[in-house]
Order: structure tokens, then sequence, then C-alpha cells
């Protein structure tokens, strides 16, 4: 039986990837101190003896206190709102904390998966984004706290691997919704179901000409799980994320058509460096991973209503 120890394992994704690695077999750590991860997310989880949760914040973790076979690290806040809230404890969150899971894996010869993201390659020039992209990002912008922060987070990990052996692996995450996610966070996808169901305002920020590709939780997981299974000289950096492109405006008109809901669609401000186009190129991952995202936005959208429905009662 492996030891799995997930960071960020209340949140979204990391709740998520618990209920998987437990349903794989594995002793499954969940370090969160809670600051956007939920209880909730894990409450079924708790119930099996092979899950412990320590509530601790990664900066001050004793990588003494286990013993652990696998890292994945996601924690940091991960919606604008939520990263942009302090900003300065985003990016001590991004670099500390990889850094002290990295003393931690390679104190116990262990792999470590870097939940990375398409933030990296900030507002692109490059159409869809590949991983040898390097990116166009504002280094002194709202958002840089977030994408600075894995960007550094991403330079570290090959530097322990160059300068101390240190088996890493990063997936460079693009937007992703469904089960358990934030109804606060700001994000899109749940601002527009929650708006929908409530008969409020949907809040297109712009005139919703930008595109994101959405990819549904169950798939993403599939891919980093994947990624952790490969061998030791398969590093990423991937790209996960689903290819399919929708401006935000389709997807407020579509959300509001599923939720046969009343609600008008408005317009508001853009934010300042919102990226107008995000696709990733997904060819590394369906070659090295034999990945490919298989949920469409209908589907995934159905189950993410239906979560939303349930939690709003
Ligand atoms: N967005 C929007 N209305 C909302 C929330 C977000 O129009 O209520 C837009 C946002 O400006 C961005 C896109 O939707 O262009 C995706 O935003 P999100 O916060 O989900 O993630 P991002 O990809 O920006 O990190």
């Amino acid at each position: 039986m492996k030891k799995v120890l997930v960071t960020g394992g209340a949140g979204f994704l990391g709740s998520n990837l618990c209920k998987n690695l437990l349903q794989q077999g594995n002793f499954v750590y969940c370090l969160d101190n809670l600051y956007t991860g939920k209880i909730k997310n894990i409450a079924l989880l708790k119930n099996s003896k092979k899950f412990q949760f320590i509530n601790e914040d990664i900066r001050y973790f004793d990588i003494n206190s286990i013993k652990i076979d696998e890292i994945y690290n996601a924690a940091c806040p991960a919606s604008p709102k939520a990263y942009q809230k302090d900003p300065i404890y985003t990016i001590k969150t991004n670099i500390l904390g990889i850094e002290k899971m990295l003393n931690l894996a390679t104190l116990n010869n262990a792999k470590i998966l870097q939940f990375s993201t398409s933030e990296v390659y900030g507002n692109p020039l490059v159409y869809p984004q590949k991983e040898e992209y390097f990116g166009n990002v504002n280094s002194i912008g709202i958002r840089a706290c977030y994408d600075e922060g894995k960007r550094i987070a991403e330079t570290l990990c090959f530097d322990y691997k160059r300068q101390k052996g240190t088996k890493i692996k990063i997936v460079r995450i693009f937007n992703t919704y469904g089960v358990n996610m934030d109804k606060n966070d700001g994000r899109v996808i749940s601002n527009f179901i929650v708006q929908s169901l409530q008969g409020k305002d949907i809040t297109i920020y712009g005139e919703g000409n930008q595109t994101r590709s959405f990819c549904y939780v169950d798939d993403l997981i599939n891919g980093i799980v994947k990624m952790m299974e490969t061998d030791d000289e398969v590093t990423g950096p991937f790209n996960l994320g689903n290819p399919q492109e929708y401006t935000i405006k389709e997807l407020a008109e579509i959300i509001k058509k599923k939720t046969y809901s009343n609600s008008k669609i408005i317009c508001l401000d853009l934010p300042e460096d919102d990226p107008i186009k995000r696709r990733p190129d997904i060819t590394k991952a369906k070659k090295y991973l034999d990945w490919n995202p298989t949920i469409t936005l209908d589907e995934g959208l159905d189950k993410t209503i239906e979560y939303f429905r349930r939690i709003l009662k």
C-alpha cells in the first residue's frame, strides 16, 4: 500500500484526487489549512481508516512527521477571486509550499507532482498553447502572485531535480469544473450556474468574447494520476485540459438554457490582465500518458448543475 500526501486535499481538485487515490487502495494524508478548502469536501473520506486529515499550513508543516511514497502538491488558493484576496499569502504559499514539499520528497526519495497552471502562459500570444511556449506574463499585475508563484514553483522543481536528483513531475492545469467547486470562489462556471439557479443576473465580464476550454474534473484527475504513474525520467510539464473552446458569452447562454433560467445576461467590466484566448495543446499528454478527456461540456455541466442544485437547497 502506497502512502500518498495530497496538499490542498480539502479543495476542489484535491478532494476529488483524494477520493480517487482512496478508491485505488492507497493510504492518503490530506494536508489543508482550510483557507479555501472545505471540510464538507472530505467529510465522507474521513470515515476511511486509510485517510488522515492534517489541518495545517503547508509552510509550517514538519517534514519529519510523516513517511510517504508520493506527493501531489495542490496547496494554493486557485480562483482569481481567492488568490487575489491576500496576494502576499498566495505567493508565499506557492514558493515556500513547494520548497517544503521538495525537501519532503527528497528526504523520502518520493515522487512529487506539482499542480501548475495554464496561467504560466499569462495572456498568451501563441495559440493553442504548447508546453514550449514561454508565456506572456505581467510580473507586476494583479494575477502575478499566482502566475509568477506557479512559475517559480516549476523552476524550483527542475532545480531540485538537477541539483539533488528529486523525482519531479509537472502538469499545467487548464480551466476545470465539477463536483466540489466552491459556490463563492468567483469562477465563471460556478458563478453562472449559481446565478442561473437563483434567478440572479448572469455576469459576463467584458463583452464575453474571451475564450476558455473547460475540462470536467474526473477527466483531469485521471490525467494527473496517470502522470504520477509514469517512469521517473518523465517530468513534463504537460498541459492537461479539454481543448474544446468556448467564448464566455456562449457559456452563459448554454448554462442559462440548461437550467431553464429566467436570469438576464449582463456585461460588467473586464478585470485587469484577463487572458483573451486560452486553449491547451494536449499532444504531449496524449502521447506520454495515453490520456484524452472524454466528458463533453454538455455531460459535465449536467453533473455540475445537479451538484449545485443539491448544495444550494
Ligand atoms: N468571468 C465572467 N463572469 C464571471 C466570472 C468570470 O465573465 O462571473 C470570466 C473571466 O473574466 C474570465 C473567464 O470568465 O475571462 C474565466 O474566469 P475564471 O475566474 O473562471 O478563471 P480564469 O480562467 O480567469 O482563471
